[in-house]
């Protein structure tokens, strides 16, 4: 059974402030079928990848990444926000889509030099998060293999930020 993922994003307007449409995938992730089907998806495009590790940024790159590097047989490497880690990190600030800084960070030894991350978070929007994660990576001397996402926000421009620091294997699941 294939299910069309847009049935399960929910579209909450003016949240979280005025003017901006949010898309939720709760309803996606609450949905045996669909979640799977959308780890599948992002599983699939990895297969030619070649990748030693899934990277995903807090909080919802986990909930995309743990279940992909499971059915990947491959681990998980989270980029926490800022003060959260317990030994020595390597951190790249950004700024946020509705304004403010912040910081990610990765454990100095989660990546080892040549090793092929691929970075997933549920939503695509500015770019500033992933290039974030990716600065991270890179600071470490892991490759980035490819980005992927269950959601793109075309009008943000996000794939442009992305691709200006170094042209990588690109998936959305779905375009808004
Ligand atoms: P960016 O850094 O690309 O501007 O923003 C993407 C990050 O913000 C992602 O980690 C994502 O979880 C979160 N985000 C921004 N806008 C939305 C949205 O409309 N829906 C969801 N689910 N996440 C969003």
């Amino acid at each position: 059974m294939t299910v069309d993922l847009h049935d399960y994003v929910a579209t909450v307007e003016n949240f979280p402030e005025p003017g901006v449409s949010f898309r939720d995938i709760s309803p996606l992730m609450g949905d045996g079928v669909a979640y799977r089907q959308a780890v599948d998806a992002i599983a699939a495009f990895a297969k030619d990848l070649n990748v030693d590790l899934i990277a995903g940024p807090e909080s919802r790159g986990f909930i995309v990444g743990s279940p992909l590097a499971y059915a990947l047989n491959i681990g998980f490497v989270p980029a926490r926000k800022g003060g959260k880690l317990p030994r020595e990190a390597v951190s790249a600030s950004y700024s946020l889509e509705y304004g403010g800084e912040n910081v990610l960070e990765i454990h100095k030894d989660a990546i080892q030099p040549g090793q092929r991350v691929l970075i997933v978070d549920d939503l695509l929007a500015t770019g500033g998060t992933i290039n974030a994660t990716r600065e991270i990576i890179e600071k470490l001397g892991g490759i980035v293999a490819g980005v992927a996402f269950i959601i793109e926000l075309n009008d943000l421009h996000g794939r442009e930020k992305v691709m200006s620091t170094g042209e990588v294997p690109f998936l959305a699941l779905m375009n808004y």
